[in-house]
């Protein structure tokens, strides 16, 4: 048996959601008329009590067109230099958008609004105009870290007082939501727009979607046409999410159960000098005297797939394939390295 922790991207559709796509009414989005891909925009709206959706095929879609929004060219983002907009979609600040990133440290991937506060540029001719503030919940690299309302609002006042944009990476907003049990109205609420996966922990083949306004939509359907994300019968994919808010998101719980315990084994091992506080589905180790390809490569032979992290880290992700029994597996074979 392999047990996979690259990702929680890897999980494959259920029974019940392929059935869910199967029996799909479609129809050519780009004309506005498939009804599945309207009834998920529509629904995950509500949910987060925002006035409009558009789906999209990547979060990383998502992300961008939220960029391009919300800057123009020489213009600024704000940023933790750990977020995905900046390390893992392709330089898209600035090639799609041709703006420029302020980079901020922080506490597990966390920035706060006396640190955004200090970084927006002044009215200066040298100076690339501060535009938006990019937030990310939960947040990857800082271990699967959760920001609550509290440490949101704050931002969001400065953000409304100083004229700048407020977005949220929200890849995996449901397990942050699920944990801390806070609504998903009071988060749709803070943010100009807000991005979330559906490929992830909520298991579906594909598919992200961008909620804003009304007029950030509309503008959003014609930026994702730009980025060659117009799809036509997107009714198959939209089902898959559809089917996933409504069976899959409880569930993303007994994630975060079983990554607390894979992080209590992993401290056991003499070679992990530490374990990122386990907060959601993502575990991440430092190690001592090994490097990650090395232990990475010992965890191969026995079957368990990560990914190095860092120069010292690796990380696991536990997802909607990896069971108690693989649970248990795993434990196993960490205690024979
Ligand atoms: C996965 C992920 C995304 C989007 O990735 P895609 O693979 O493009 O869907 C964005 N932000 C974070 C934090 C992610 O983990």
């Amino acid at each position: 048996m392999i047990i996979d922790l690259r990702s929680d991207t890897l999980t494959k559709p259920t029974a019940g959601m392929r059935e869910a796509m199967f029996s799909a009414p479609i129809g050519d989005d780009v004309f506005g008329e498939d009804p599945t891909v309207n009834a998920l925009e529509e629904k995950i709206a509500n949910f987060f009590g925002m006035e409009a959706a558009v789906f999209c095929p990547s979060g990383t879609m998502t992300n961008q067109i939220a960029i391009r929004l919300h800057t123009r060219i020489q213009t600024e983002v704000i940023c933790h230099k750990y977020s995905h907009i900046y390390l893992y979609e392709g330089g898209g600040i600035m090639s799609n958008s041709l703006a420029s990133v302020k980079l901020l440290d922080g506490n597990l991937g966390k920035i706060t609004a006396a640190q955004i506060s200090a970084s927006i540029n002044p009215d200066d001719v040298h100076a690339p105009e501060t535009t938006l503030v990019s937030l990310e919940n939960t947040m990857n690299k800082g271990g699967g870290s959760i920001y609550t309302l509290d440490e949101v609002r704050p931002i969001r006042e400065l953000c409304q007082e100083k004229g700048l944009k407020l977005h949220l990476d929200g890849a995996r907003l449901f397990n942050a939501l699920v944990e801390s049990g806070e609504s998903p109205a009071d988060w749709g609420a803070q943010f100009d727009t807000i991005s979330v996966c559906l490929s992830k922990g909520l298991g579906c083949p594909i598919g992200s979607v961008l909620l804003g306004t009304k007029a950030d939509i509309k503008r959003a359907r014609k930026v994702r046409k730009s980025f060659g994300g117009g799809m036509r019968q997107a009714g198959f994919l939209a089902a898959a999410g559809i089917y996933a808010l409504d069976y899959q998101v409880d569930r993303l719980k007994e994630d975060h159960a079983r990554a607390r315990k894979l992080g209590e084994m992993l401290l056991e091992l003499s070679v992990v000098s530490e374990v990122l506080p386990v907060a959601t589905n993502i575990v991440i180790a430092r190690l001592d005297g090994v490097f990650p390809e090395e232990f990475m490569g010992k965890l191969a032979q026995k079957d368990i797939k990560s990914v190095k992290f860092g120069p010292d880290l690796v990380r696991f992700v536990t997802h909607h394939d990896f069971d108690d029994d693989q649970l248990e597996e795993f434990g196993a074979r960490v205690r024979e390295l």
